[in-house]
Formats: C-alpha cells, structure tokens, sequence
C-alpha cells in the first residue's frame, strides 16, 4: 500500500507533521476550515471521530481534481472539540492512518497598554498588536483587542521610586495597579520602565512589564517579540511555562526575537477545547 502523506494545502501555522510518535495534528478555528493535501491515499474513506460522541463538529469536504496523485480535502470546524480524522481503507475496512484535528473558540485577550511616567522612547501599538496578533492567531486561533495606549496611565501618579521595577516587589505591583487598571481589560502592560534582573519582561497574573529602556525606538519587532512571549504566560493554564525547541516563541531565553513557533503542545497549554 502507498504510503500516506499530509501536508498544509497553504497555512503552516496550526499544523503539525508527523513525527517523535505523534501522528500529524491540525488545528482549527471554530467557523474556520483548513486545506490538506493528501498522498497515498486513494483507497481511502475519511471518517470523523469525536471524543464528546458529536462527530458533526467537523465537517470533511473534498475538492475533486482530475489526474492528480494526491487528493485535497478541506476541514470545517463547527464545533469547539478534539476530533480524530481516520483514514479508512475501502478495500479492507480498516483505519491505516489517522490524525488528530482541535477545533478552538477563539480566546481573546484584552489589553490595556500603560507607558510609565518620563518614557520618550515610544511604539506605536497598533503595530504592536498587529505582530503579536500574526505569532498567535492562525497558531493557536488567540487574539489581542487592544483598548489603545494610556500615555498617562488611568489613576494616580507612580509612586515608585527605584530605578528598575518587579512585579514580584508587592509595593511596585500595588503602585502599577493604582497607574493604570482599566476596568474593561484582562491584560494591563506596563512599559517603558527597567525590569529587575535584566530581562527583556516579567508577568504576573494579568500583568505584564516591559523593558524598553534598553531598547532602541527601532527596535520595534523586539519589542513586540517580547510581548507576544509574555501573552504566553498571561494565558498559558499549566505548567511548564517555557519551550526548549528551536523557534519556539516560548524559549525562556531569546538570542534575537525571531523565534516564534506555537507548537501542539503549548497550543493546548493555552487554547484547549474541553471534550
Ligand atoms: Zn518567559
């Protein structure tokens, strides 16, 4: 029998090959449909599985081509759910392959964005978002909706007098907490300020700070790499809360800000479906 292959028909993100034991896995969002190409297949019948019982949650559409080696076929997430795609052999009856599918609400995250007193060099955050929002959105169906940039923060003036800030320093966090909350957001970051320990950023629980005072204005894209690793944390529901691979957004340490792979399993780390 031929050997089967699946591939991404045009968007890497949310895809992931076979390999290490794992069978391939495609993640979906709820309302949104992904394309695969699929080798070796000609024998074979796709049939959904679903862990809740419902297996309508996703819906298996072929594009028919004529004279092709491989086939298309499309997948349609309705339903919010984790799916197994079996590849079942007409000849035999037997499933010879199969697939993991999660279809995923989309979480969204709302932010507000905070510069601390006396800060000159400034990012425009509507680009910002928009980085952020290209790591995580097609990878793990998780969106930014940005309440804007509060120059002067929302209350009272910062009452912090130290040179670098800490989240885990209860009179800082009290203090950044009276600078800016806004009542609508579940993410508040703080930047402009230096974070203790020289790191680039520190989260904790719905909040967020960013060095930016060793930062250059164009340093933009570092920035905006450093803030989508720190929604990693805002979000993230378990342990661990970093990635050793290659790329990975989640890398405790960065050498440039380029890496910025979501793989499976920080996707269900942080946008799990409940069976
Ligand atoms: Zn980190």
């Amino acid at each position: 029998m031929a050997t089967i292959t699946v591939k991404p028909k045009d968007l890497v993100d949310g895809f992931e090959a076979a390999g290490g034991g794992n069978m391939p896995w495609q993640l979906i969002e709820r309302g949104g449909a992904r394309g695969l190409i699929v080798g070796g297949a000609g024998d074979i019948d796709f049939q959904v599985f679903a862990a809740n019982g419902d297996s309508r949650g996703l819906v298996v559409a072929e594009v028919e081509l004529y004279g092709m080696p491989h086939r298309e076929i499309w997948l349609q997430g309705h339903k919010q759910g984790l799916y197994t795609l079996n590849f079942v052999s007409r000849t035999s009856g037997a499933v010879v392959f199969f697939m993991g599918v999660d279809v995923v609400n989309e979480v969204e995250v709302v932010a507000a964005f905070y510069y601390l007193p006396g800060v000159r060099k400034k990012f425009n955050v509507e680009q910002i978002v928009k980085k952020v929002n290209a790591i995580w959105n097609r990878s793990a169906n998780v969106t930014i909706k940005s309440l804007g940039m509060f120059d002067e923060g929302l209350g009272q003036r910062l009452d912090i007098n130290d040179p670098e800030i800490s989240l885990n320093n209860t009179k800082h966090l009290s203090a950044l907490i009276d600078y800016g909350n806004h009542a609508s957001a579940n993410w508040h970051v703080y930047l402009g300020w230096g974070v203790q320990g020289n790191i680039p950023g520190e989260t904790l629980g719905s909040r967020t700070i960013i060095d930016t005072v060793r930062r250059k204005e164009t340093e933009l894209a570092f920035v905006s790499h450093t803030i989508a690793h720190e929604l990693g944390h805002r979000i993230c529901r378990a342990p661990p809360s970093h990635d050793t691979q290659t790329g990975d957004l989640m890398l405790e340490k960065t050498r440039d800000g380029t890496n910025n792979k979501i793989r499976r399993p920080r996707v269900r780390l942080v946008n799990r479906p409940t069976p």
